[in-house]
């Protein structure tokens, strides 16, 4: 027999990070533990960020103990960041099985926004992605996902505080979608990251039973939808999701989603030359979101030798938006930040390295990987 290492599995107990309040609630209570102990727990996890159970010292010894036993904490470590010129970070992040995902700060004004991963890879297979090219790794967890926020808070400068969170990193979120419902349930809670529902952002390419489920988990996050093309013809060329859900259906799901007074949808619509940026492809795209209360995004393609399509010209992109916005529909080109680190739109994408090379991040047998301080500086 060769020798085979077999990687350990990444959690043997459960991760509390993986839970959301309720579910604390109920598992600390299952332990025969006062209930009330979930929220302090909860509270040292999320808002102060400790994943040490000797350093919460407002649980009694005895429970310290016992937590050490039966649960771990896992931590999402910060391995590399890449600062471009724009003021955009882009994170390169190590899980504890070695697995690698990105994610990215975006400084606009007052605002701060986190663009989080949901799965590390993607499963989609979107023509013009570059995360699609690595197929999918595996889903994200609740802690992996709700975790990018702490790893993301521990690389900002004093004084800068993430105000926006939107899933249009690695993956579809829907795809994933009891983690991501979780992952939002902790980063909405006052105990845990306390986001208010406004201010974070679901993107999917149109999954429609996520889109139902997330209208009925009634959290009050923000949709945006990628739509990408006008025609079934197209789309289904582009997105292989819409072989399964029509644009008709598609667009049927969304007018049905609750919006509160005064919000809109967004839509996605990546401009490729030749390809979805005609005057006919802006009229049809007007057909298109006829009643739904909804603002367009035109992101010009964001160019990659395996992308096999060409950014439009200017004058083509500002043409398309005339059309939109001549018939009352907001429409802004987005410019897609930190293209010279490539964490632009579409551009996320980690490279496969060699398993010796994944392993080499120091691993601790639990949940836990070690934090590594090299590219962070300190
Ligand atoms: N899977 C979800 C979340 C990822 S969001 C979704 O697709 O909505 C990533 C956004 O970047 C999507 O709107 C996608 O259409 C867009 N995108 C993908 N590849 C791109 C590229 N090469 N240039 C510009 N935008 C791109």
């Amino acid at each position: 027999m060769t020798a085979v290492s077999v990687r350990m599995p990444a959690v043997q107990v459960p991760d509390l990070r993986d839970f959301t309040l309720p579910e604390l609630v109920e598992w600390i209570a299952g332990l025969g533990e006062p209930r009330y102990r979930a929220g302090q727990i909860f509270r040292w996890l999320w808002k102060r960020q400790v994943d040490r159970f000797e350093a919460m010292t407002d649980l009694p010894a005895r429970c310290r103990q016992l937590l050490e036993a039966q649960a771990c904490v896992s931590r999402v470590a910060a391995v590399a960041v890449q600062s471009s010129r724009d003021g955009t970070r882009k994170l390169l992040l190590g899980l504890s099985d070695g697995e690698r995902i990105e994610a990215v700060l975006i400084p606009e004004g007052s605002r701060l926004t986190a663009c989080i991963s949901s799965q590390a890879g993607c499963a989609m297979g979107c023509g013009f992605c570059l995360t699609a090219t690595m197929n999918l790794h595996r889903n994200l967890r609740p802690a992996e996902i709700a975790g990018q926020l702490v790893a993301l808070q521990s690389a900002l400068g004093p004084g800068e505080r993430v105000t926006h969170i939107v899933f249009m990193g690695m993956g579809e979120p829907l795809a994933n979608y009891a983690a991501t419902e979780k992952a939002l349930r902790i980063l909405i809670a006052k105990e845990g990251l306390a986001f208010s529902p406004r201010r974070i952002t679901v993107s999917t390419v149109g999954v429609i039973p996520g889109i139902r489920r997330l209208a009925r988990a009634g959290l009050g996050v923000n949709l945006a939808v990628s739509l990408v093309a006008t025609t079934d013809e197209v789309r289904n060329r582009l997105m292989p999701i819409n072989r399964r859900y029509s644009l008709r259906e598609l667009l049927q799901t969304c007018r049905e989603f609750p919006l509160p007074p005064r919000r809109r949808m967004t839509f996605e619509y990546v401009l490729m030359a030749d390809v979805n940026d005609t005057s006919e492809d802006a009229e049809r795209l007007l057909g298109l979101l006829k009643g739904i209360p909804c603002k367009v995004n035109l992101i010009p393609l964001n160019e990659a030798p395996e992308i096999p399509f060409r950014r439009p010209s200017r004058q083509r992109i500002e043409a398309f938006q005339k059309i939109l916005q001549r018939a009352g529909t907001i429409a802004t080109i987005r410019e897609s930040r930190g293209q010279d680190i490539s964490a632009a739109c579409g551009m996320l994408a980690v490279a496969a390295t060699p398993l010796d090379t994944q392993l080499s991040i120091p691993y601790t047998p639990q949940c836990g990987v070690e934090q590594l301080g090299s590219s962070l500086g300190s």
